[in-house]
């Protein structure tokens, strides 16, 4: 499984965070074509934040897999 980080908004903390999606690239540009939902999580102090991200930060993780950056 590769590690894929991304920025995306945590509503919990109400900032952009490096997230980690709860997937691998493979199923990450399969669920992005299909417009399914991405979840992703990162690591806070009081426990993992875990959501889905909204279509703005799915748009710049499209864009991102576009430009081979992910
Ligand atoms: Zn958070």
């Amino acid at each position: 499984m590769v590690d894929i980080t991304l920025q995306a908004h945590c509503a919990i903390c109400n900032k952009t965070v490096s997230v980690s999606p709860l997937m691998n690239r493979d199923d990450l540009v399969a669920v992005l074509k299909r417009g399914g939902d991405v979840r992703v999580m990162h690591v806070a102090i009081e426990g993992d934040h875990i959501w889905s991200l909204d279509s703005r930060d799915k748009q710049n993780l499209s864009n991102a897999i576009d430009k081979g950056l992910v």
